[in-house]
């Protein structure tokens, strides 16, 4: 029998408490939502500002699909580059101190095309180890040798930068790690990859919005400029509350892409609308700094709240806050019990994360209210008490 894998890979999967189903919502999103009838206080979105259903985001997304349509029609090459897609590439320059941005659909897909359309046979890949899937999948299939560091260790990045004898080596971090919620050491990194002479790219998804002067992200945060960081790639899936993203580049490394990489090319553009949307919640961002600072305060309430109540956290200080529990299995009934309680929450499990790391992934929001972080944290204390491990 062909593809037999596939049913036995299911089962397995089902075997192992590792299978993945999802859940169809019948709300918005938002700080409550609804799946299967019942309401919850939502703290698994990556819709860390409240952007995704903003007043003026929607509106105007509603007037450029009045002005634009509803789709691009087209590859950026053909018609897919519209009036809005270059406004929205000319704010992003402005807000990132860039020469150029290119839009991308997705930061799946940004991720993958730069890999692909800049490393080849006699290059090197190094990535941290806790880098995002797309990142991963990219330099698996991509030509280039390809070596991880553990995470955010500059020794090691150190050693395998020293070693090297590539004709072009690329470094990748991201400057939030996305399961963890931690930062990486930006500066370190870059004068490492200064000094042996290696591209450095940032994957900043869940850092823009969130981090820097009017959310400008981690670069920003950290004191680094353009300089220091030759590839910076944003997505507008998760703080923004839009979709798609952009790689912010040199113009020389930009028309590159343009030219060459095949992602760019052969992809239907994002609908007008969408860059107008986008465009708009970069507006609101500079505008709107309170989102911003409710975020913040919302993050310092929860670590103060946890450390209180003996709710072990890790060191981030992002609105990813992981509570590591070790075994997939405990991770699933724990989310269980706190849907039970009314709080969503997500189980990140293997292979998303290392085996026994399996946790539950808070994401705090600038729309929760206290009583939704007061509630969520007693939740988990009481939980703690019950022991899941012996069930
Ligand atoms: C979500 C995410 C991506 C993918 O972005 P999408 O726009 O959702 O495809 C890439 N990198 C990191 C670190 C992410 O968290």
């Amino acid at each position: 029998m062909a593809f037999e894998f596939v049913k036995e890979q299911v089962e397995q999967r089902k075997q192992q408490q590792l299978f993945r189903q999802r859940r169809c919502q019948s709300s918005a999103q938002g700080r409550l939502i609804e799946i299967d009838k019942q309401g919850f206080v939502n703290f698994s979105s990556n819709d860390y500002l409240g952007l995704s259903h903003h007043a003026k985001v929607i509106e105007a997304w509603k007037n450029g699909a009045e002005r634009y349509g509803v789709g691009s029609g087209g590859s950026p090459l053909v018609t897919g580059f519209q009036q809005a897609h270059y406004e929205l590439e000319e704010t992003l320059c402005d807000w990132q101190g860039r020469e150029g941005a290119l839009l991308f659909n997705s930061g799946f897909s940004a991720n993958q095309s730069v890999i692909k359309a800049l490393l080849s046979k006699n290059d090197l890949l190094i990535q941290d180890k806790l880098n995002h899937a797309s990142l991963m999948e990219a330099g698996v299939l991509c030509n280039a040798h390809f070596t991880r560091f553990k995470h955010n260790s500059m020794p090691q990045l150190a050693k395998k930068l020293a070693s090297q004898n590539s004709d072009n080596c690329l470094v990748i971090t991201e400057g939030v790690f996305s399961m963890d919620g931690d930062q990486a050491p930006l500066r370190s990194i870059s004068d490492l990859c200064k000094r042996h002479k290696a591209w450095l790219m940032v994957d900043d998804a869940h850092g823009v919005g969130c981090l820097g002067y009017h959310g400008a992200g981690s670069l920003n945060h950290q004191g680094l400029s353009s300089d220091d960081v030759q590839i910076q790639m944003i997505t507008f899936g998760k703080a923004l509350g839009v979709s798609g993203a952009a790689i912010l580049c040199s113009q020389e490394l930009k028309d590159y892409l343009i030219n060459f990489d095949k992602s760019y090319v052969y992809s239907t553009a994002m609908p007008a609308a969408q860059a107008c949307a986008i465009s708009e919640a970069i507006k609101v961002l500079q505008t709107e700094p309170e989102l911003q600072q409710n975020l913040e305060s919302n993050i310092a309430l929860f670590k103060h709240l946890a450390k209180e109540s003996g709710v072990a956290l890790t060191d981030s200080n992002t609105a990813i806050q992981p509570i590591i529990v070790g075994e997939a299995e405990k991770a699933l009934l724990m989310a269980q019990s706190l849907q039970n309680m009314g709080f969503w929450v997500s189980a990140i499990r293997p292979p998303t994360v290392p085996v026994n790391t399996a946790r539950l992934r808070v994401t705090i929001s600038s729309h929760h209210q206290e009583q939704d972080i007061v509630g969520l944290i007693k939740a988990i204390s009481e939980l703690n008490k019950d022991n899941y491990d012996h069930r």
